[in-house]
């Protein structure tokens, strides 16, 4: 008997936030496998905060089109195959799509050799999108070291955690900002960052005045908008500003506001630099290397917060928004693999 595919495919275009009404769950059979590709049971799709980009019809990521399958990274295993050396049991990692089953071309496929590691982590703090963004993005743009007070936004969040941790590591004095007492103590106890803002309850300019007197060093910003404001208002000379993404503004790309405070750059003598993980396809290599022996000797961490069953991945994507997820949110299909 054939296994159907459930996945979820876009309804319509969101207007402000991504709720689930935007979204509709279809289940049917698969069609043939082409020559080359392969059959794959997903077991985990990765909520990225960029998946809300995709949305609109238009704009700097791939877009979704209506009834089309939610574009998302997944790691998974192949149960049937017509592709030579792509065996069945095999786990892979790829554009796998919301969905339970993805018939695809093994050339946008990546074999996992799991080696001891769970096989989310590839989406987790070993995947393009989050580990090695932080990676990539705090050791070869935004370059903190000792004596600098690094900042970063979002800081509970998959990238943010990881991104934070890695400049701790460098030698700089680590501030995380984020939403709500419960991340605030997390990257403090957990993390063992020197300073955390919960943006919620405190005023971020006043705090960062406190925690920061001689100014910021380093701010590597997922969120824009006042946050960033906040921040350029309080830079050091010389300070550096890393882009890394503006979740603030995704519910409205169209009206996206700038920052008010970038004369802060010119006066402190700073700079302000944005960069997308793909943009080093050379550096992705190496960062998934030193991830993975981290993550084996323990150096490093990245919570996981799972949802099941695929038809709750638009209800994990409004709980990102909302600020829900403690680390790296996953939605875990309950589609069911051959054994390896
Ligand atoms: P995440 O940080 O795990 O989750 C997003 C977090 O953002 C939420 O938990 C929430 O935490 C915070 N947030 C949501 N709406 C907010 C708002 N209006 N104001 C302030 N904070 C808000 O998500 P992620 O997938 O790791 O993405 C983090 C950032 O990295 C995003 O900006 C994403 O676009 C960017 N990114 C960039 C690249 C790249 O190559 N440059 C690659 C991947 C991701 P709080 O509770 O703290 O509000």
């Amino acid at each position: 008997m054939t296994t159907p595919n459930t996945r979820v495919v876009l309804a319509r275009r969101p207007d402000g936030e991504a709720t689930p009404d935007c979204f509709e769950v279809r289940t049917e059979l698969p069609g043939e496998l082409a020559p080359d590709q392969v059959r794959v049971a997903v077991e985990y799709v990765s909520v990225d905060a960029g998946t809300r980009t995709m949305l609109r019809g238009e704009g700097f990521h791939q877009q979704v089109g209506i009834g089309d399958t939610i574009l998302a990274g997944g790691v998974g295993r192949i149960t049937q195959s017509r592709a030579e050396g792509w065996p069945v049991g095999q786990a892979v990692r790829g554009g796998l799509g919301v969905q339970t089953l993805a018939d695809v071309s093994t050339r946008q496929l990546e074999k996992i050799d799991a080696d001891g590691l769970p096989l989310s982590v590839y989406l987790g703090a070993l995947g393009a999108s989050t580990g090695v963004t932080a990676w990539i993005g705090v050791r070869e743009v935004a370059r903190p070291g000792p004596g600098d007070t690094f900042v970063v936004s979002a800081a509970a969040g998959a990238v943010g955690s990881m991104a934070g941790q890695l400049a701790k590591q460098d030698g700089a004095r680590v501030i995380g900002i984020a939403g709500g007492p419960r991340k605030s103590a997390y990257l403090l106890t957990e993390l063992g960052f020197d300073g955390a803002i919960d943006y919620k309850h405190e005023d971020v300019g006043a705090r960062l005045r406190e925690l920061a007197p001689d100014g910021v060093n380093v701010f590597f910003d997922n969120v824009g908008g006042d946050i960033l404001d906040a921040v350029l208002d309080n830079l050091a000379m010389r300070a550096r500003v890393v882009i890394c993404g503006a979740i603030s503004q995704y519910d409205h790309m169209d009206r996206v506001t700038g920052p008010a405070m970038y004369l802060r750059l010119a006066e402190r003598q700073s700079k302000m630099e944005g960069f997308a993980f793909f943009h080093f396809p050379e550096l992705i290599g190496p960062a998934t290397e030193d991830l993975t022996r981290q993550l084996k000797a323990g150096t490093l961490v990245l919570n996981e917060e799972i949802l099941e069953g695929i038809e709750r991945f638009p209800e994990a994507l409004q709980f990102m928004f909302r600020g829900g997820n403690l680390g790296k949110l996953l939605v875990k299909t309950s589609a069911v693999a051959p054994p390896s």
